[in-house]
């Protein structure tokens, strides 16, 4: 299965990427953590990349794209993959598309994380990462609890929590800006070629893991498989007529000001 998570930073596409990974054994992508292991490393590409990181604002493609390509030739990528935090512009999802294209691996769905615009805010300022493992906490919510409950599987003593420096309210904001500027338009990008699931991405871990493999599931396999036998084959893009008649008509989603429940549903 390849598949992409979109949504807002804080939305959830990391922590759900991880639940994903363990239960249908592909890797996930992170393009965010692996511009941070570059910065860790005092790597070329982490040099360039730092200083957009913290401000935040986007990485140049041409670095992300590099990585990507990489990324995606490696081995266990050929069993499928959860892209996070990629593609964050229409050039990185037409670079995608075509790269897919060559490879000969087309994605099966794409996944709108949708949350409230307050809900992000307080998900970002309480979000911390033990250095250890690596594993993402939220101070503000249940994950307060787990935190002292459990040793860290790498290090066995407690949890060494940290902010990522991305994480203060400045940079939040900015963030919270270019996903809506860049990002997107990425929406209606793969709502025209018919791959687009929307979840709403709140209430617990749990719950949105459901609703995740629901819109997933909902991929019916022929499709999936049709798609696999002929991944050159053009698609029809939708006509407004027929986007009206599945239910997608050109709805809003991503970070909203209020809020509104729902369950998994066909983007189409
Ligand atoms: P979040 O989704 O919470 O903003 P990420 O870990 O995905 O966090 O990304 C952190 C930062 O890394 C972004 O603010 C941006 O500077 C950079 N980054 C990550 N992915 C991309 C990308 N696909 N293109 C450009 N910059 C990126």
């Amino acid at each position: 299965m390849r598949i992409v998570l979109l949504g807002a930073p804080g939305s959830g596409k990391g922590t759900q990427s991880q639940r994903l990974m363990q239960r249908e054994h592909i890797p996930q992508i992170s393009t965010g953590d692996l511009l941070r292991a570059a910065v860790a490393s005092g790597s070329e590409l982490g040099r360039k990349a730092r200083q957009a990181m913290e401000g935040g604002r986007l990485v140049a493609d041409a670095l992300v794209l590099g990585m990507i390509r990489e990324r995606l030739r490696e081995a266990d990528a050929r069993r499928g993959f959860i892209l996070d935090g990629f593609p964050r512009n229409l050039a990185q999802a037409q670079a995608l598309e075509a790269l897919l294209k060559t490879l000969r691996q087309p994605l099966d769905a794409v996944v709108q994380l949708e949350v409230d615009y307050a809900e992000l805010v307080r998900r970002i300022s309480g979000r911390r990462t033990c250095a250890d493992c690596g594993r993402v906490f939220n101070v503000s919510t249940s994950g307060a609890e787990l935190i002292g409950s459990e040793p860290c599987h790498s290090s066995g003593a407690p949890h060494r929590l940290v902010q990522r420096p991305d994480d203060n309210e400045a940079t939040v904001a900015e963030r919270l800006r270019v996903y809506e500027e860049k990002t997107r338009p990425l929406i209606d990008f793969y709502r025209t070629r018919g791959l687009l699931r929307v979840i709403h991405a709140e209430g617990s871990v749990e719950e949105v893991t459901e609703r995740l493999e629901q819109a997933l599931h909902a991929v019916p396999r022929a499709t999936v498989a049709a798609r696999r036998a002929a991944p050159t084959r053009k698609r029809r893009a939708p006509t407004a007529k027929r986007a009206a008649k599945a239910g997608s008509g050109g709805k809003r989603s991503g970070p909203r000001r209020t809020s509104r429940r729902g369950s998994a549903r066909r983007g189409r």
